[in-house]
């Protein structure tokens, strides 16, 4: 019987060190340097981060869900995914610990498909944590349709020459290099005629049109680039994987990325429990707590329950994927964690502001972060409404159609059938009947 909730005492004593080096070392680093994450390092910031990575690895925590040959210790998505609740409540976190998205799914479909000298030039520098990387597919006129996308390489002797606009490219204005997903051949379905390749970012024609904020964050200050690829080249070896095999490169990549979303949602929702407990108990109004008020007690018990919930389906998928190792495996479960978490942060994320009433909808608190947040978590590898289509789609093909008139479970159907199973014991109620 294999069904444990318990976490083994090795682990649990280095989720402890985690949680207390997080508090202690971390978290400060997001309130000195917020939005610098994902810029490579200055001599300033390397001297207090450098040692904070090498502490890291002592642990052997760096880059925990990679195998040994990646550099990481492989210690699989369950225990990535309890890691990655400590580190969901700190912007810098998952960069000091080397499992930030979206490098890590870059990095992954990279080891998968990249060649030698690919994986050379991007992954080792990447999964070192000295350069970052964009992730470059949505287009203006439409992300989650991949059949609206244009953005077109056509063949020029032995280079291909990139022509079209992207939109959202997370982290473009910092990245090294750019994985690119482009039609390579128009006379096909989408799903057959698109490629990646990896594009350095200094490359001529690769021109950021504009950084898009997110929320309030204004002007050209956002992180999310509007890109124009204009007549860029690349060799034919920049291609990433196969021509045309764009999308199962994709699916590499997003299935990861999306538990991973999930397991730091649960850290940060976790933070937002904690912060409305504390106030419930800390501020008195019309004579009590507001602790003491059943209305307070019902978002803190909606919440609790509602993280619960999720918690447990998060931790069993990612158990399932290290079962499965294998994605695909367990789409139906990472689609649906997919389309819970909006839900379960906004909600959490939404009472904690409003138990902290004026103070929590201040820029003083993190709530309205949160809730952008909970709206990014809606639309960023793809939106709920797609999410939720393909979780039924996967549900409904443990099911067949019955060819009876009445459905299988009809209760005078299965009334009769019953009674024929047992005539012999009815048949001195026949009377009564
Ligand atoms: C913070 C953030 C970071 C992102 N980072 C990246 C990145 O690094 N690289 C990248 O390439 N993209 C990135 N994206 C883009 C993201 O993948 C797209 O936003 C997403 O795929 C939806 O595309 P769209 O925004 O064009 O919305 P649309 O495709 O226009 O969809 C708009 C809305 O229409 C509805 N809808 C769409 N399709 C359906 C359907 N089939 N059934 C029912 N309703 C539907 C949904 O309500 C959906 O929200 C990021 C997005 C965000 C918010």
């Amino acid at each position: 019987m294999g069904w444990d909730f318990e976490t083994e005492p090795d682990f649990q004593a280095k989720l402890d060190w985690a949680d207390a080096f997080v508090t202690e070392h971390v978290e400060p680093l997001d309130l000195i340097w917020p939005g610098l994450e994902f810029t490579p390092l200055d001599d300033t910031r390397r001297k207090a981060i450098d040692p904070l990575k090498t502490q890291v690895r002592e642990q052997g925590l760096w880059a925990t869900h990679l195998g040994p040959e990646l550099g990481g210790v492989g210690y699989g998505q369950l225990k990535l995914s309890l890691l990655n609740e400590i580190l969901g409540r700190s912007q810098w976190a998952p960069i000091v610990f080397g499992c930030q998205a979206p490098d890590t799914g870059n990095a992954e479909i990279i080891a998968h498909y990249g060649t030698p000298e690919q994986k050379e030039r991007y992954l080792r520098p990447l999964l070192d944590g000295e350069i970052f990387s964009c992730y470059s597919m949505t287009e203006p006129q439409g992300g989650a349709d991949p059949a609206t996308f244009t953005t077109q390489a056509v063949k020029d002797g032995e280079e291909w020459v990139i022509n079209g606009w992207k939109f959202f490219s997370s982290n473009a204005k910092t990245a090294s290099f750019f994985i690119v997903m482009v039609v390579t051949n128009p006379d096909v379905d989408v799903y057959r005629g698109t490629s990646m390749f990896l594009v350095p970012a200094d490359t001529p024609g690769v021109n950021i049109v504009r950084n898009v904020g997110l929320g309030a964050e204004e002007g050209d200050h956002g992180s999310h680039a509007l890109i124009h690829y204009e007549n860029v080249r690349v060799p034919q070896a920049a291609m990433l994987g196969g021509e045309g095999q764009a999308f199962a490169i994709a699916q590499t990549r997003l299935g990861g990325g999306r538990i991973h979303h999930a397991m730091r949602t649960i850290g940060l929702a976790q933070s937002a429990i904690d912060m409305m407990c504390e106030r419930a108990l800390s501020r008195s109004t019309a004579g009590s707590l507001l602790a003491d008020k059943q209305f307070v007690q019902g978002y803190i018990a909606d919440s609790y329950a509602q993280l619960k919930q999720f918690r447990l389906l998060v931790l069993y998928t990612a158990w399932s994927i290290d079962k499965h190792n294998d994605y695909r495996k367990v789409r139906k479960d990472i689609a649906a964690i997919k389309v819970l978490m909006p839900g379960v942060l906004h909600d959490i994320a939404w009472r904690a502001m409003q138990i902290h009433g004026a103070l929590g909808i201040s820029s003083e608190m993190p709530f309205s972060r949160m809730i952008i947040g909970a709206g990014v978590m809606g639309l960023a590898d793809g939106p709920t409404e797609v999410h939720k289509v393909t979780v039924a789609k996967q549900v409904l093909r443990d099911y067949r159609p019955t060819e009876d008139m009445w459905p299988t479970r009809h209760i005078p159907k299965l009334r009769d059938a019953a009674r024929e199973k047992y005539a012999e014991f009815l048949e001195h109620e026949v009377g009564n009947l």
